[in-house]
């Protein structure tokens, strides 16, 4: 039995062992032939693992060609990449617009034109010409004690000349920082000097010329070297209980503008407190807005105590019950605070709208120097030019900040002869004097045309009589050839 088991086992072991021997030898070329791999001469094997296939993540809508803006059409969605429509939808075709933007420059306008890729549709808006906005004078002829100049402007922006004006040598830049002597105003060079020159109407109102353009032009053509600048304290004006912080510091910053166009154009400039009696319910008394005129010329003097072209004048028509002794009071009280920063001349008003000299006379301001006292006057009905020459004689400087050559309401007819008269005195005692005033305004006073806006025009044509004889007068007066 156990031997033919045992004849099975190894019969089983034999099997086992052929068919073991059998499979390694397929294995030995792979093909489980016995035969050496067939090899294809024309097959290549790839150098690259093949692309992945692409797939679309960036699509961007595209209407059908010639679909019109602002029509419904077709659109696809389609891959930016292989132009694979993911899907396709009706819509409304809006402009695709781009902008072309052309700078204004200092004399030909801007645009800015809104196009579209589509279509022909196009929007324009201008933008207008800058203007000459930076600019300079420059010397050709250097004006002298006895002989006019000449001078341009040229702009820093874009070089451009124009301008060509006669001036003379009665500005900031020859004369410099003034001051009194005596009776007289005299330069930096200790000669006796003169300021000729234009009051604003009140600054309420005056708004337009407080420009760099129209002083220019202003100065030009006058030829008058001082702006008196009106910033009333009634009527609207600075302390007028209807008038707001805003609107005052507005004010405030318009009298600082206009400082620094005088500045720029070698001009003196007169700071003017321009109190008067109009509602004001203690009837043109100084010392009704004292304490705002103290802080005023607190911070004023304060920022501009550098500046050696300015006078401040710190009353101007005193009137009604009020007396020198009120005004020499206030004026006590506010020369002081100027005084903290600057020793700039100071114009001291009196009674009687600035024509009460004689009350001046007997009691003068004592201990302060660089005061010059007021003298209003409209020559029409006014003959009175003792005035002046007594005060003078007893050895008050007087300053004309206001005149007119009309009725002293600022309307009627000129007196020219009696204006003339005027003049002569003031001349023979080197007194200065601004007239009164620049302004569009009804009044025969006012120096522009009634309702006039062309503020920088000071053409005879845009000038009413009073305009066209002061300003031949002041030319003359500074040896400007007339017209
Ligand atoms: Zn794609
Ligand atoms: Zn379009
Ligand atoms: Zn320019």
């Amino acid at each position: 039995m156990i031997k033919k088991m045992m004849k099975k086992i190894f019969i089983l072991l034999v099997v086992l062992g052929v068919l073991f021997v059998g499979s390694c030898k397929k294995n030995e070329n792979g093909n489980g032939n016995d035969n050496p791999p067939v090899v294809d001469p024309d097959k290549k094997e790839p150098d690259v693992e093949p692309e992945p296939e692409h797939v679309c993540v960036d699509f961007v809508w595209v209407f059908e060609e010639g679909t019109k803006c602002n029509t419904v059409g077709e659109r696809y969605y389609k891959c930016v990449e292989c132009g694979k429509i993911a899907f396709t939808e009706r819509a409304r075709r809006e402009h695709d617009l781009y902008y072309v933007v052309v700078e204004p420059t200092c004399e030909e306008d801007g645009s800015t034109t809104t196009l579209c890729h589509n279509c022909d549709y196009s929007y324009t808006v201008k933008e207008a010409a800058t203007g000459h906005q930076h600019c300079h004078y420059v010397i050709d002829l250097e004006a002298t004690a006895t002989e006019t100049g000449r001078r341009h402007k040229e702009c820093d922006d874009c070089g451009a000349t124009f301008q060509s004006v006669d001036y003379a040598a009665n500005g900031f830049s020859e004369h410099g920082k003034l001051s009194v002597e005596g009776t007289n105003l005299i330069d930096e060079h200790g000669e006796k000097f003169q300021l000729v020159g234009i009051s604003t109407h009140g600054i309420q109102w005056a708004i337009p010329y407080y420009d760099y353009d129209v002083i220019d032009e202003l100065h030009n053509t006058f030829g008058i070297n001082v702006l008196r600048l009106a910033l009333y304290t009634a009527e609207g004006g600075y302390c007028d209980p209807s008038t707001t912080e805003t609107k005052r510091k507005f004010f405030y910053d318009l009298v600082c503008k206009a400082v620094d166009i005088c500045t720029s154009l070698d001009m003196y400039v007169i700071v003017d407190w321009h109190m008067l009696g109009a509602d004001d319910p203690s009837q043109g008394n100084p010392l009704y807005y004292k304490d705002e005129a103290i802080e005023f010329f607190s911070k004023f003097t304060e920022q501009y105590k550098d500046r050696e072209n300015i006078l401040y004048e710190i009353m101007n028509e005193p009137c009604g019950s009020t007396t020198w002794a009120q005004c020499k009071y206030y004026a006590e009280l506010v020369i002081p605070e100027i005084r903290k920063n600057t020793d700039a001349v100071v114009l001291v008003g009196n009674p009687k709208w600035s024509a009460d000299l004689v009350s001046v006379e007997r009691n003068p301001l004592v201990g302060f120097s660089n005061i010059m006292y007021t003298y209003h006057f409209y020559a029409n009905g006014s003959f009175n030019v003792s005035a002046i020459t007594r005060a003078v004689k007893a050895g008050l400087p007087v300053f004309v900040s206001e005149h007119g050559g009309m009725v002293s309401d600022g309307d009627g007819e000129l007196d020219l002869n009696s204006t003339l008269a005027w003049y002569r005195v003031l001349e023979e005692n080197n007194i200065s004097y601004v007239a009164w005033n620049l302004s569009n305004t009804k009044g025969s006073a006012s120096m522009m045309k009634h309702g006039s806006t062309d503020y920088t025009n000071f053409k005879d044509s845009n000038l009413k009589e009073w305009g066209i004889w002061y300003k031949n007068w002041v030319r003359k007066k500074f040896g400007l050839p007339l017209d």
